[in-house]
């Protein structure tokens, strides 16, 4: 009766710790929500990739979002992840890792760690993850959390995702997580011939970009839809 699970769950009478280490009912019990997230808000909506979908099956994102909101961590919207950043709605996150069109194997990079669920999702893809957050305690969160879940294919870092992580460059995927008004140069400059850019792109109005690099000066965008993000900070600011 998932119905009254659910009631349960928003009356606070369950507390089931973050260790990840529920008992087999709960599991269970998560596990359900998930299917029912991928099926209802994720693949309904278009979202076709098997990989994708197989991913967001197993990332417990109950586990990326804080005990107070818990139990809607797989409710159809963005939730507070504290600092005042927010982990993107499911379906979000889903069209977004669609769009990279990444296999297992390639090296993607992350601008906005946030909680960490993103970069998990890409790692149960088997990508090789390099994850950037300017909010250090963010990132050491996340760092920690993903750690200990046994994602081992996740590089978090702490510091501004401006210039991007030029050592493991060049990346088959870039995602970028928070919106900046333009694309940073230095983010384009490390996409690998042929790989994919999804970003927000504006500041009150955004837009859902993907930028594909054809040649080593040919990037063709498109729009995909309007979204809210929250804005990407720091030296993007600053640049004219
Ligand atoms: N992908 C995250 C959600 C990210 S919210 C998840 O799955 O939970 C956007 C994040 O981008 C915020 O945590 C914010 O601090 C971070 N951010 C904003 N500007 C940034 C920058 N210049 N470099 C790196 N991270 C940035």
């Amino acid at each position: 009766m998932p119905s009254v699970l659910v009631m349960l769950a928003l009356a606070g009478g369950w507390s089931w710790g973050c260790g990840g280490g529920g008992t087999a009912d709960q599991e269970t019990y998560w596990a359900k929500l998930r299917d029912d997230m991928v099926a209802t808000q994720i693949a309904a909506r278009g979202v076709r990739d098997a990989t994708v979908l197989t991913a967001l099956r197993t990332v417990p994102r109950h586990l990326f979002v804080p005990p107070e909101v818990r139990a809607e961590a797989y409710a159809d919207h963005p939730l507070p992840i504290g600092e005042g950043q927010t982990i993107s709605q499911p379906y979000i996150v889903g069209l977004m890792t669609e769009l990279l069109e990444v296999k297992p194997g390639d090296r993607v990079l992350e601008i906005g760690t946030g909680s960490g669920y993103q970069a998990a999702v890409l790692a149960a893809m088997g990508c090789e993850v390099y994850t950037i957050e300017i909010r250090a305690a963010l990132a050491h969160e996340a760092d920690k959390r993903l750690v200990s879940l046994g994602y081992k294919n996740v590089h978090v870092r702490a510091g501004d995702g401006y210039a991007g992580w030029p050592d493991a460059a060049p990346f088959a995927g870039i995602v970028v997580t928070a919106a900046p008004e333009r694309i940073p140069r230095p983010l384009l400059d490390q996409l690998a011939i042929g790989g994919h850019m999804v970003i927000p792109v504006g500041s009150f109005y955004q837009q859902l970009k993907v930028i594909t690099r054809r040649g080593d000066k040919d990037f063709p965008e498109s729009d995909v839809i309007p979204v809210r993000f929250v804005p990407m900070t720091g030296e993007v600011e600053r640049r004219p």
